[in-house]
């Protein structure tokens, strides 16, 4: 074992016993299994691998959101592609079978792209951010896929003075993106809608909901076979170059390779560098009964997240649990990812403390299931779709957390990206878009990713702990510090 694991594990020993009992000892907790969405709705069964050499029109490496939904929109474009789609494990294996479910029109980068081509540029990407959640919808239930899907929106909270600052510049901000329907609230009207402790007030989307990842997932990827696209599972891609996709039981060829393997990137030949594998963990309680959910109102299931600078997120569930996500250890030495969802003892005991501070009355709740998967960060935290004109090659990631709503643009876009390439159509809106075919550096070497990564997220929860305690009125100047090193 490396000395950084040993000081990861260390670290995790040390917070446990440390951690403040703000609430009762977990009963026992399912931790890993991929995700709790997969112990609700059941493993998928298992496609065939790859039986050997073969040849597509369109090779797609990665069975998550981005990759069936490209293998999606492609065929319904041009049903004559030969489309294959290869995946190491199962479809949803990855981000797209353990997320929070919150389907929203967040993209990681978009005041970066407005820096680099304008305020304009930005609002046409924010505009099409704001379609792709209501297109998300419209294909699900042409689809019948029945993913739960709620369309409440999405509402953040602020339940320090300092995270209220942010919260109304955040909503200043949204709002010269062109969002007209967003709505700040104070600390009445927030607990009218939600009782979260000490809340100070809100902003409030109705660009977003709630949703299912596993239900959606699998209907997706039934809805891909359906059209006639050819699905191999259990079958690891060692390789992408021009025209090739290399797996041990043989080579596809196609004039079009897709990457679209997200958080597990690093693992390719070549890419170990190109985004970094953060971990996202989360926890799923027991159903609650209806008088703890009379005392914590929450009757427009509104996905719900914060603005701590480590920040959390949360849906109430179809079944009437709540599932709630947060950083947890951010990131493992080498770009290692966790064991089929494994997350740490440490990061389950600090989620239910952030569930147990934000419904003080569910203390008494047990949680049932805690899972962790692995998102794609690129060094300058911005999404990107390309395909590459001379070489065949495309990709589309680096999400960060907000991949459930972008990785069906990124596959919209690469319909169009494809499309113009082989002549099949002109160039359309969502191939000017700014995230189209922009570069980034790589992430540093080893131990300076390990290093950068953990000092900025320890710096993120010193602020957080350093809002609560002094309950200044604007951010802390040490999180600034973090955001700039981070070159976020
Ligand atoms: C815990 C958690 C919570 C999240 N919550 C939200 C949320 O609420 N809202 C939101 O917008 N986003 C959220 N995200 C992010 C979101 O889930 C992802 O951005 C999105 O699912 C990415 O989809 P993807 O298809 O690009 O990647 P993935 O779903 O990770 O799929 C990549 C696939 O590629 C396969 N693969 C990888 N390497 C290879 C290879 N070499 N050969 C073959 N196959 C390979 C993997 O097995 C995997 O199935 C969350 C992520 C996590 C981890």
């Amino acid at each position: 074992m490396s000395s950084t694991e040993n000081a990861d594990r260390a670290t995790d020993t040390a917070r446990a016993a440390h951690a403040p009992r703000t609430a009762d000892a977990p009963r026992t907790v399912v931790n890993g299994g991929i995700s709790f969405w997969y112990a609700q709705d059941g493993l998928p069964a298992p496609r065939e691998p790859l039986p050997g050499d073969a040849s597509a029109d369109v090779v797609i490496v990665g069975g998550g959101y981005t990759g069936l939904w490209t293998a999606y929109y492609l065929k319904k474009a041009a049903p004559f592609l030969r489309i294959t789609v290869l995946e190491q494990r199962f479809c949803g294996y990855g981000a797209s079978g353990r997320n929070g479910g919150w389907l929203y029109n967040g993209i990681a980068g978009r005041d970066r792209y407005a820096r680099l081509h304008g305020h304009e540029a930005a609002v046409r990407l924010q505009e099409a951010m704001n379609a792709t959640v209501a297109e998300v919808v419209r294909v699900t239930e042409e689809e019948h896929i029945d993913a739960d899907v709620h369309r409440g929106g999405v509402l953040e909270v602020a339940y320090t003075p300092a995270q209220l600052a942010r919260l109304k510049a955040f909503h200043e901000t949204e709002l010269s993106y062109g969002e007209k329907d967003r709505e700040l609230y104070g600390a009445r009207e927030t607990a009218e809608r939600i009782r979260v402790a000490d809340a100070v007030g809100s902003t409030w989307t109705p660009h977003g909901a709630r949703l299912h990842p596993v239900k959606l997932l699998k209907g997706l990827a039934a809805a891909v076979e359906a059209l006639g696209v050819t699905i191999h599972e259990s079958t690891p891609v060692t390789e992408i170059r021009p025209k090739h996709a290399v797996t041990p039981y043989g080579t596809v060829r196609a004039p079009y390779v897709l990457r679209c393997t997200e958080g597990f990137t690093a693992s390719l030949k070549g890419q170990r560098r190109t985004w970094l594998p953060m971990n996202s963990s989360m926890i799923a309680t027991e159903p609650l009964t209806a008088e703890q959910w009379e005392s914590v109102g929450w009757e427009g299931r509104e996905t719900l997240g914060d603005m701590a600078h480590a920040y959390m997120y949360a849906q109430r569930t179809a079944d009437g649990r709540i599932a709630l996500g947060g950083r947890g250890v951010p990131y493992r030495f080498g770009s290692r990812t966790d064991n089929d969802g494994r997350t740490q003892a440490s990061t389950v005991r600090a989620l239910r403390e952030i569930l147990v501070r934000f419904f003080p009355q569910l203390s008494s709740v047990a949680v049932a299931h805690a899972w962790s998967g692995v998102l794609g960060v690129p060094r300058d935290w911005c999404a990107t779709v390309t395909l590459d004109r001379s070489t065949g090659l495309g990709w589309a990631g680096g999400y960060v957390g907000s991949g459930v709503a972008t990785a069906n643009l990124a596959a919209r876009t690469l319909r169009d990206l494809i499309q113009r390439d082989s002549g099949q159509s002109g160039a359309t809106d969502l191939i000017t878009l700014p995230w189209v075919e922009h570069k980034v550096r790589k992430w540093e070497p080893e131990p300076f990713r390990w290093l950068g990564v953990h000092g900025m997220y320890a710096t993120y929860r010193a602020a957080d702990r350093r809002e609560l305690t002094t309950h200044a009125a604007q951010s802390s100047r040490i999180a600034r510090i973090a955001d700039r090193v981070a070159g976020r």
